[in-house]
């Protein structure tokens, strides 16, 4: 079916999904709030890479242009199935792939079953006690982790594109929450062990896939109170006019969508803590501060005490301790 898409509509969505997957200020902020989801024994040395931690949250994202096989790691078009398929498809890759063509998996996107590879070596990297491999893949199996969360990441219908909505990916993941997310609600809670890794990455596929009917129809929804003059802005780039959502239209989108992106941004800081403690516990519990180039120093310690407190408080974007707005972290 994407094949039949004409090249104008695949460049435009190529454009609209320059960063796709919760867009990099998703990510960064998500990879922020699950250091501070953390037990003690893991949040030392976690925060004193917070900064990578952050930055290469997007990595995968940049990873698809060079490596054709990355693409469909950040996806699944559960739909693609059938209807009920996101409660029925095989939960574990060798039962999908007795079912299915590999070759058919792996066009329609294979995120839940990449987070389990993801996991497996985040879990040997502990269990090797190197903390090089530890950093790489928390940062990745927090990537997939976070993209799995988002409704769009579970149809084919990704873009909108099949019902006309062109563009209604980066405006649900990118531009609603880089322009509201000061107002969310973002505490997620403290990282808990997962006797089922398979099982919740999967329960978080079927999360966003029930939402996501409510993500075309909140759009109509919202359609009714504009123009198309006032829904969209043209913008014209290297001789090219593009079409994207308002700012007006963004901010309505966001009224009615409510609390949904702030929940499953929370969401998606909580299931990283929870993998990334998983992994750890799984990875037979290794001193993680002999790993630490340092011990925190006392500055560290302050900054880290401090941050957690406007955590707790819910003002991180009000006190500017968010990483994803800092210059640094955009760098
Ligand atoms: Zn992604």
């Amino acid at each position: 079916m994407r094949k039949k898409i004409s090249l104008l509509v695949v460049a435009f969505v190529a454009c609209s999904l320059l960063s796709y997957g919760w867009g990099f200020f998703g990510h960064k902020v998500v990879h922020q709030l699950s250091i501070y989801g953390l037990p003690k024994q893991m949040q030392g040395f976690f925060y004193q890479n917070q900064d990578y931690l952050v930055q290469k949250s997007v990595r995968p994202d940049e990873r698809r242009n060079n490596d054709p096989e990355e693409a469909p790691r950040h996806f699944i078009d559960v739909d693609v199935y059938g209807v009920d398929a996101v409660y029925t498809m095989p939960q574990s890759w060798k039962a999908a792939a007795e079912k299915y063509p590999v070759d058919t998996l792996k066009k329609y996107g294979i995120v839940p079953w990449h987070v389990m590879v993801m996991k497996e070596r985040l879990t040997n990297a502990f269990r090797q006690q190197n903390a090089d491999s530890i950093l790489f893949y928390a940062a990745d199996l927090g990537h997939y982790i976070a993209d799995a969360h988002v409704p769009l990441h579970t149809t084919l219908n990704y873009d909108g594109q099949l019902t006309n909505q062109h563009g209604l990916h980066s405006l649900w993941e990118s531009k609603v929450p880089e322009m509201h997310a000061e107002m969310y609600k973002l505490q997620n809670k403290r990282a808990v062990y997962l006797k089922d890794t398979e099982t919740a990455i999967w329960e978080v596929v079927r999360a966003s896939h029930k939402l996501f009917p409510g993500v075309l129809e909140l759009e109509r929804e919202a359609t009714k109170s504009f123009t198309p003059e006032t829904k969209y802005v043209t913008v014209e780039r290297n001789g090219r006019k593009r079409q994207y959502y308002s700012d007006d239209f963004a901010k309505k989108y966001a009224e009615l969508l409510g609390p949904t992106v702030a929940q499953r941004m929370q969401s998606s800081a909580e299931v990283v803590s929870n993998f990334w403690y998983t992994c750890w516990v799984d990875g037979g519990k290794p001193d993680l501060d002999k790993l630490m180039a340092s011990k925190l120093s006392k500055d560290q310690k302050k900054a880290l005490k401090q941050e957690k407190k406007s955590w707790k408080k819910n003002t991180l974007f009000q006190e500017k301790r968010v990483l994803a707005l800092q210059k640094k972290a955009n760098s």
